[in-house]
């Protein structure tokens, strides 16, 4: 296929985990990948020739440099994942915890707050799709997990008003809802195997999903068998949340 018939995503926190294994999957599949992160060692070991962007998605130029990269390079952005995110709750009296707190908010929900911003005009053309990485862990609360409880519950809820938002211009925008996934974020649960047993046991599948397995519900979302699902959440949590 040519360059003008090829899609182009954009995808965020894909230097590792999640974001790394959609940035792949979608590179096979034959799309032009701009892949962002703050780790460009990381994204500097992406295969199948992604497009790199170092960078904060908490911030607007990052993101608006972002879309104006697509379009310069490839002339249109048809996918926008919204993947990057952080853990790192602080006990709630423990010092630097609201500043904690901030930067949790920062990255999870102002990030895609901004990612959609700077793209939505390029989106519009495209009557492209958006996919946002929220969690198992916006839908309920977890022991000392208040702000990114907080932070994922509410982009949840972003994620349904802003579907309504511009479901008139044929941009549909969904939730990823992942259950506990074998990436960085989980580095300390899978170190150790008697917290790995005891996490597993309690996953109806036996165990934590992988990354790619992730990426897969990425790609179902953003593609036209998808093309009635719009503000939904599509949980991936290996039964989890029917326990
Ligand atoms: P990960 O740590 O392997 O990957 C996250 C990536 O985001 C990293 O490459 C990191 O450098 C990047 N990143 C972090 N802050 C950034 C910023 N400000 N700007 C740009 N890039 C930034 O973790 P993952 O599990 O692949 O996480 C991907 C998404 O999945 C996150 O939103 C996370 O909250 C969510 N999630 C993960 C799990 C899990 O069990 N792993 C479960 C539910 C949801």
């Amino acid at each position: 296929t040519s360059t003008a018939d090829q899609r182009v995503a954009i995808v965020t926190g894909a230097a590792s985990g999640i974001g790394r294994a959609t940035a792949e999957l979608f590179a096979e599949r034959g799309h032009h990948v701009l892949a962002v992160d703050v780790d460009e060692r990381g994204l500097a070991e992406l295969t199948g020739g992604q497009v790199t962007l170092v960078g904060d998605v908490a911030t607007e130029p990052v993101n608006l440099a972002a879309v104006r990269t697509a379009l310069d390079l490839f002339g249109r952005v048809d996918t926008l994942v919204l993947n990057a995110g952080i853990g790192g709750t602080l006990p709630l009296e423990a010092p630097g915890a609201v500043e904690r707190a901030d930067r949790i908010f920062g990255v999870n929900l102002r990030g895609p707050i901004h990612g959609l911003r700077a793209a939505i005009p390029a989106l519009r053309q495209t009557r492209g799709s958006v996919v946002v990485t929220a969690s198992v862990a916006g839908l309920r609360g977890d022991p000392g997990n208040w702000a990114y409880n907080a932070a994922k519950g509410a982009l949840i809820n972003l994620v349904r008003a802003f579907a309504i938002d511009h479901a008139a211009e044929g941009v549909r925008v969904n939730a990823l809802a992942p259950g506990l996934t074998r990436t960085g974020i989980t580095a300390g649960v899978h170190r150790d195997p008697r917290v790995l047993a005891a996490i597993e046991r309690r996953i109806p599948l036996g165990r934590l999903a992988e990354p790619v397995e992730q990426a897969e519900a990425v790609w179902f979302l953003a593609s036209p068998a998808a093309g009635y699902i719009t503000g939904t959440t599509l949980v991936v949590d290996g039964g989890l949340d029917a326990n």
